[in-house]
């Protein structure tokens, strides 16, 4: 019913999360109504973070450089490590501003039953990094869930030479509830009163 070009505008909207048919259109008219400047930007912003974004070579969150502003800032602390379980999770924790240690992303959570297994989430670079970095505690951020625990303890098990505290965020948070949706009093909490893995 529309023109080529607008049914794709349309389309792509859809592969956005939350996009449905209506507001998909909806995106793209308004699109119509942008000036010349507008367009560029909107073309260009899409090109660079597609050109330009790529994970940390430390840590995995996302940057423009090879490492990142907070592997890279002598300020934070070295000692305490915060594994989470996507790059959206340090963003969370950042936009809090409590925690002022190091990160490390994962590439998701051990699902057995979704064919993700221990190998596919990138355990190898963490356990490097613990060999070879200088921290003394290792804070589990992951979400509640089945995922997050068999996740925290199948880690736990291989850290277990390793001279590191092993902790994690403090019961409380809802189970099943997305990092994302956890407000950040109840995160704070939970990251303050964490508890050591036993
Ligand atoms: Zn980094």
């Amino acid at each position: 019913m529309f023109p080529d070009s607008l049914n794709n505008l349309i389309e792509s909207f859809k592969c956005l999360p939350g996009v449905g048919e209506k507001t998909a259109e909806r995106f793209a008219f308004s699109v119509l109504d942008l000036d010349d400047i507008q367009i560029e930007l909107f073309k260009n912003s899409l090109d660079d973070v597609r050109n330009n974004i790529h994970p940390c070579s430390i840590c995995n969150t996302l940057t423009e450089d090879d490492i990142c502003s907070i592997c890279s800032n002598v300020d934070r602390d070295s000692t305490v490590l915060c594994v989470v379980e996507d790059v959206k999770s340090v963003f969370l924790f950042e936009k809090i501003g409590l925690f002022k240690g190091k990160y490390h992303v994962l590439n998701g959570l051990i699902s057995p039953l979704d064919g993700i297994n221990p190998e596919d989430i990138g355990i190898d670079k963490l356990l490097d990094r613990l060999q070879n970095g200088s921290f003394t505690e290792v804070i589990f951020a992951f979400k509640p869930s089945i995922e997050g625990e068999t996740t925290s303890l199948y880690i736990k098990k291989i850290l277990d030479g390793l001279n590191v505290r092993v902790t994690k965020l403090a019961n409380g948070l809802p189970i099943g509830a997305e990092m994302e949706y956890i407000d950040s009093l109840t995160l704070e909490m939970a990251l303050n009163d964490r508890k050591e893995i036993s």
